[in-house]
């Protein structure tokens, strides 16, 4: 019998590794730049936590989580994103109770049965921040814009911010009953899960992503038009510092989130050409009522949740080669137990100087040992022959020029080390 990874996962070998470590550290070092923690949550919570926090009328809960009961009983949940576990711990450890605004960014596996596709997967992986305590429609705006920051600085190029208002409790619901009464006439030719929508989460139709749904959807009353004495102005200070920090966006008022904790900022990035589903590498907004929702007090927050398998499709897409590769400072080669013999402490000595060292273990000659190096693109070899360690010497061999000399054996490791600096 064979054994195959489970649908809609993969296997991440070497080769590939290094990119995703390269997008990780990029992400790091951006948010240490904006001055974010990390914060690292359980891979899987209580079911309830995903019911209340993303909501019960999201597909998430309807038929994507993978639950399970474990052996005392308990439901649990993979986690399907990460901003209900975020709220969670900060509810959880009190962290309200610190100095706020609470900055946290998080990297790591999400999991959704989803129908595997390009840019889809079952297990997938996400770059997120979040904020907790803070209303300020300028923070609305920088989060925008680090996340606009974390695509330029790996390269992407074409990617756009769509926003949108989504209200508050106050304003959704007028907007929630000319909405109601805008569709109903037109309920027929709704499709069969935005007919559904209608009755349970009206808001919910505008981001159908059936074309029939979208033509009868494109002239119904936009959530913008009936926004508050308060969410106006906040959103209208977003765009203000959208443009004071440059960020290209668009408006677009299909943007929901159709549960009541979510309130006025939404927005997703989007990268032309790549379909409508592959074609979103990101999305977040504020909610302003989700930490109340799940338990805590009156907090504000907002983030965004970034999709890195969707990142790397896109760079490939658009033929963008990340800077990595691994290394080798030095391959050694011998010839003749004696030299073996010597190799092996002078191995270690280059590994504790920090160079990345390596040797035949597969008893090859000369010439497969070199072929070896070759293929390692190893940066130096050094060759132990008889004649050179009889005078306690090894030939170096840079291989990027062909250039070779002897070096004494007790200055070999400062000789290699200062060459894989340069
Ligand atoms: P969401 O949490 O649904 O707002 O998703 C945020 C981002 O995560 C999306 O824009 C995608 O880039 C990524 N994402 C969501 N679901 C998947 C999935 N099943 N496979 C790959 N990426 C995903």
């Amino acid at each position: 019998m064979q054994f195959r990874v489970p649908r809609g996962t993969a296997d991440i070998l070497p080769g590939e590794v290094e990119k995703w470590r390269y997008l990780e550290d990029k992400a790091r070092d951006l948010c240490r730049r904006y001055h974010f923690s990390e914060v690292r949550t359980p891979i899987f919570e209580h079911t309830e936590l995903f019911q209340r926090g993303v909501g019960e009328t999201t597909d998430i809960v309807e038929k994507e989580m993978y639950t399970f009961t474990d052996r005392a009983g308990r439901s649990l949940t993979l986690r399907p994103e990460g901003t209900a576990p975020a709220v969670r711990a900060f509810v959880e450890n009190k962290v309200y109770a610190q100095s706020q605004p609470t900055k946290w960014f998080y990297i790591g596996p999400m999991f959704r049965y989803e129908r595997p596709q390009t840019g889809r997967m079952r297990q997938f992986h996400q770059f997120g921040v979040e904020v907790f305590g803070a209303r300020d429609p300028g923070l609305d705006a920088e989060i925008i814009a680090l996340g606009r920051d974390y695509y330029e600085e790996i390269g992407l190029t074409g990617v756009t911010a769509e926003i949108n208002s989504v209200g508050c409790p106050a304003c959704r619901p007028v907007h929630r009953e000319k909405l109601v009464a805008f569709l109903t006439p037109r309920r027929e030719k709704l499709c069969r899960d935005c007919q559904a929508r209608l009755d349970r989460n009206p808001l919910r139709v505008l981001d159908c992503k059936n074309e029939s749904c979208r033509e009868i959807t494109a002239e119904a009353p936009k959530i913008t038009e009936f926004l508050c004495d308060e969410c106006g102005p906040h959103f209208e200070a977003v765009k203000e510092t959208l443009d004071l920090l440059g960020v290209n966006y668009r408006i677009n008022p299909r943007l929901v989130r159709g549960l009541d904790y979510y309130t006025q900022t939404s927005f997703e990035y989007v990268l032309e050409g790549l379909g409508a589903q592959a074609g979103t590498l990101g999305g977040g907004g504020r909610y302003n009522g989700l930490v109340e929702e799940i338990g805590g007090g009156d907090v504000p927050g907002i983030g965004f949740a970034l999709g890195l398998d969707r990142i790397l499709v896109a760079l490939k897409d658009q033929g963008i080669q990340l800077p990595v590769g691994r290394r080798l400072d030095c391959y050694v080669v011998t010839l003749g137990e004696e030299a073996r013999k010597r190799a092996i402490p002078l191995l270690a000595e280059l590994r504790r100087a920090g160079c990345s060292a390596e040797r035949d273990v597969l008893d090859r000659k000369m010439k497969g040992q070199m072929k070896a190096a070759d293929r390692e693109r190893s940066r130096y070899v050094v060759i132990l022959g008889e004649e050179e360690l009889s005078r306690d010497a090894a030939v170096v061999k840079e291989m990027a020029t062909g250039r070779q000399e002897e070096v004494r054996l007790d200055r070999l490791v400062d000789y290699i080390r200062a060459g894989s600096k340069r």
